[in-house]
């Protein structure tokens, strides 16, 4: 195995190459494959290869594409890309031509969905439905199973033949593979099933008659399931078994996946702690020859560089914080990587986009997926304009870094001392801690920029009449509802800043994205990794089948309730990917959730209120109000009334154009293409 050193450069191991097979690669970085949407008709393949190419043009060392499927029955929704004939194998030339152009190399992910198909057609090991999907799947005949195998095979060989680099068989996160190889899906008694080493067959033979089809030197990647995180999922010894049989079977190196899909363990979002799963890695590299990769958020250069460096992996893959930074790996080698837009692991634009069939992009850059659509270029000298920015919140900070890097000269007036807005209330939530990287992120990119930043500058009309353009981005305040007593209540954002102190027993007025976040900083007690593993239940794989033991209660640092006037579920309007894993933190911290309330009063017995009519008091020490937000318009209201005119020369953005459904992914987007469309 190659060691990994280049000294005298920053991150020595992430950016030493690797040869595998006949294939080097420049440095450690893997893209890791992520389904965006553009995948699945022939007319995306252009933005498809525009999206691969820039990541190429930042140096990644291997980008994975999202799956395609070996099969239509395969498929993961009707229609979706496949990799099944000479014509597809063609018009992906489009695809790899660009990342070569760049220096780059590409795999294609070979996919079977299995019983993760949404698709009438779909099959499995076994019949039966998956708890995330609408479709029963059929059983395969054993027939079907061997020409399956060899479905991968031979798309793996159309892949070489439209110019990728290696190919990745989806091993992992609880597709047709997986489906083979766990008790809780394959419940065959043929060659394919029955026991351990026959469920293991499957994967082996794809692996295996794919070596034979794409000659010695063409790489294969396998990505496995380190942990299942199901009931009646593999033991660790089963996964080692595999994995040493797939390294005999000809894999080139193994990739690490962790949870099915239908997993209720979080295994990337925002509170699962950076690098939580690498352990399973490590275990694993110890037990191979070949290369192995750590995935699953690991989202900085200095943490991809510590795994290489500690011995826990010889490739790091990371996914999503290249779609939030084509450029990380460069920034890192040119020494530069506070310039690094880090993936906040929200997966607001990405993960809950594909769910709900829209194609991905990314909360932090938004032109992720839409690199061919969304361009800033640079202005003519005669229109670059001088530009106010008013509001140094997500919406603000993107407008005025995007117009300063079309060439127009920007001030940004901020009232309070720091930027950030709302999202620096955000960073406060227990794993929101991430969003603090954003704000590092436009600090430094405003600096690099040049963009004369005001903080503790509240805007006057007297002082934008001197600019050509005037962008109102002044976001939103606290909505205080008409109860008796109000007055008694902690508005959110004094609670979050600790400009009062709270009691240990807290109710929360309002229960959406806010009210939500808010009870879990109330009941939130610091755990470290091994702890945060515990409460999700998490246990050593060889001890515990699939990785899942009995969750460790939490502890509460308060007794709470969260209540509201709607009597539908609290929480359902949270992301489609991450909105369980709140829900589920909610109650693990006993927080007692109140719904259909009517509120009476708030007086020093705490919180009075009617459900179905009927008079309760939650006896609280303090109320905290997160009853949704209004925008801050008296500025542009002036501004019209001063007489500049609304769409030209003066914009408004982000929550002070419109609080309802307001997040940071529609700010911050708004801003960028406010300026790209100028
Ligand atoms: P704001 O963030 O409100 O920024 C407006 C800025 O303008 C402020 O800094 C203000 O001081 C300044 N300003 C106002 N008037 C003037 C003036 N006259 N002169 C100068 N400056 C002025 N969103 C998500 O997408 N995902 C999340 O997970 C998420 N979690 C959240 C958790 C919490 C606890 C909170 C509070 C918010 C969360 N949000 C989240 C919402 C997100 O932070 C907001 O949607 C976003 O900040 C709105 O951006 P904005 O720029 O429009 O407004
Ligand atoms: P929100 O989601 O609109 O929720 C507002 C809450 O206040 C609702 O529960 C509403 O419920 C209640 N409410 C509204 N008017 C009220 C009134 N007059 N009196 C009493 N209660 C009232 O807004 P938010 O929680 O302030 O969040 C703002 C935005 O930030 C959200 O839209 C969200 O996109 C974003 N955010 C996102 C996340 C995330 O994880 N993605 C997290 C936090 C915030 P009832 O009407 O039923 O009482
Ligand atoms: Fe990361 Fe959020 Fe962007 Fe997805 S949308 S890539 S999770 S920052």
């Amino acid at each position: 195995m190659t060691q990994p050193t280049q000294p005298g450069q920053p991150y020595p191991h992430l950016l030493a190459p690797l040869t595998i097979g006949g294939l080097t690669l420049r440095n450690r970085v893997v893209m890791g494959s992520m389904h965006t949407g553009l995948e699945d008709h022939a007319w995306d393949l252009p933005k498809l290869a525009a999206y691969a190419a820039e990541r190429a043009r930042g140096q990644v060392g291997l980008i994975v594409t999202g799956g395609f499927a070996v099969s239509k029955r395969g498929w993961l929704k009707p229609f979706a890309g496949e990799m099944t004939s000479r014509m597809d194998a063609a018009r992906h030339r489009q695809v790899t031509g660009a990342v070569h152009d760049e220096g780059g190399a590409i795999a294609l992910q070979l996919l079977h969905a299995g019983r993760y198909g949404y698709t009438p057609i779909s099959e499995s090991a076994s019949a039966g439905r998956s708890p995330i999907t609408p479709f029963t799947a059929r059983a395969m005949s054993s027939k079907q199973v061997d020409r399956t195998a060899t479905a991968f095979a031979e798309s793996a060989r159309l892949a070489q033949k439209a110019g990728y680099d290696a190919v990745e068989v989806m091993g992992s996160e609880g597709y047709l593979i997986n489906q083979f190889l766990a008790a809780r899906t394959n419940h065959r008694d043929d060659a394919w099933g029955g026991t351990a080493t026959r469920r293991m067959r499957f994967p082996v033979e794809v692996v295996r008659r794919t070596r034979e089809l794409v000659g010695d030197d063409f790489p294969i990647v396998y990505r496995l399931s380190l942990l299942d995180l199901v009931e009646d999922g593999q033991t660790w010894e089963e996964t080692v078994e595999l994995a040493l049989l797939l390294e005999d079977a000809g894999a080139s190196v193994i990739n690490t996946g962790i949870g099915w899909h239908e997993a209720r363990v979080p295994t990337i979002i925002t509170q699962v702690p950076r690098g939580a799963w690498s352990w399973t890695t490590r275990r694993l590299r110890e037990e191979l020859t070949i290369p192995v990769c750590a995935s699953n958020r690991i989202n900085t250069p200095e943490l991809a560089e510590q795994l290489l460096a500690d011995g826990t992996a010889d490739l790091v893959s990371m996914a999503r914080p290249l779609l939030a930074d084509p450029e990380f790996v460069a920034k890192a080698a040119q020494g530069r990587a506070d310039e690094i837009n880090t993936c906040i692991a929200c997966n607001q634009a990405c993960l809950d986009h594909v769910f709900d069939n829209v194609r991905a992009s990314c909360l932090v850059n938004p032109r992720a997926c839409h690199e061919t659509e969304v361009v800033l270029l640079p202005l003519p000298a005669a229109r670059r304009r001088s530009v106010a920015v008013v509001g140094a919140g997500p919406a603000g900070l993107s407008a005025a870094c995007s117009y300063a890097e079309r060439g127009c000269a920007v001030t940004l007036l901020e009232a309070d001392a720091e930027i950030g807005g709302q999202f620096r209330l955000a960073m406060r939530i227990p794993g929101k801690e991430e969003f603090a990287e954003t704000l590092r992120y436009f600090t430094r990119r405003l600096e690099v920029l040049g963009v004369d930043v005001r903080l503790g500058t509240r805007a006057d009309l007297e002082e934008l009449a001197a600019y050509d353009e005037v962008v109102v981005a002044t976001g939103v305040e606290p909505r205080i509802p008409d109860i008796p007593g109000i007055e008694r209540a902690v508005p959110y954002a004094d609670a979050l800043l600790g400009a009062r102190e709270l009691g240990p027993r807290v109710a929360v007025i309002g229960a959406g994205g806010i009210g939500v976040d808010v009870a879990h900083w109330l009941t939130h007690v610091p755990e470290t990794t091994d702890e945060w593993l515990a409460h999700w239940g998490v246990g050593d794989p060889s001890l515990h089948r699939g990785g899942l033991t009995e969750p460790k209660p939490r502890e509460s640092a308060r007794e709470v309730w969260l209540v509201q006037r709607k009597t539908t579920p609290i929480g359902v309007g949270l992301g489609k990917t991450s909105g369980w894993a709140h829900r589920a933190v909610l109650k693990q911290s006993g927080v007692r959730q109140v719904r259909g309330a009517t509120y009476d009063l708030v007086d020093e017995r705490g919180l009075h209120l009617r459900v179905d009519d009927v008079p309760q008091l939650l006896e609280v020490d303090d109320v905290v109000v997160c009853a949704g937000q209004e925008s801050v318009r008296d500025l542009y209201d002036d501004l019209l009334a001063a007489g500049r005119e609304a769409g030209r020369t003066v914009h408004l953005i982000g929550g002070a154009d419109l609080a309802a459904e307001l997040d940071a992914k529609r700010a911050i987007d708004q801003g960028l293409r406010l300026a790209a469309s100028r």
